[in-house]
């Protein structure tokens, strides 16, 4: 892989499309109830910079209000739950699923599992917070 072009992503239709230039450090799996209702079940998320996103194609974009601190992107055609952007914050949360396959990546740890659903245990030994957890340096 380039440094130029680390991974590429997009929703289910093709309506979104998007390119991330810095790797990210891996997964970070979301349990908090927010992300449960977004994506049908927790979270899988990469973070990285905004200046290190580009999205390529947006017609079908569209951003939902999930809180009074942040804001959730999604595909308005085919329903794909992509991203969540904090207010005020220089970095932006992907939904790694939306990824584009080989990723490369692992996923690192768990957070928010004080709110996780009970349909699923956690069992694979990574880390877990019960809220969140300092992103990654
Ligand atoms: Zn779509
Ligand atoms: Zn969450």
């Amino acid at each position: 892989m380039s440094d130029k072009e680390v991974l590429t992503g997009g929703c289910l239709c093709g309506g979104v499309r998007y390119r991330v230039t810095e790797r990210p450090m891996g997964v970070v799996n979301c349990h908090c109830g927010q992300c449960r209702r977004f994506h049908g079940h927790f979270g899988a998320y990469i973070t990285i910079p905004r200046e290190a996103v580009v999205i390529d194609a947006q017609d079908t974009l569209s951003w939902y209000r999930s809180s009074a601190k942040a804001q959730r992107g999604f595909c308005a055609r085919c329903g794909s739950s992509l991203f969540w952007k904090g207010d005020g914050e220089a970095l932006l949360d992907i939904a790694a699923g939306s990824l584009d396959q080989p990723t490369g990546l692992t996923t690192l740890r768990h957070i928010h599992v004080a709110d996780k659903a009970d349909y699923y245990a956690i069992d694979d030994g990574l880390e877990r917070f019960p809220q969140g957890a300092p992103e990654p340096p």
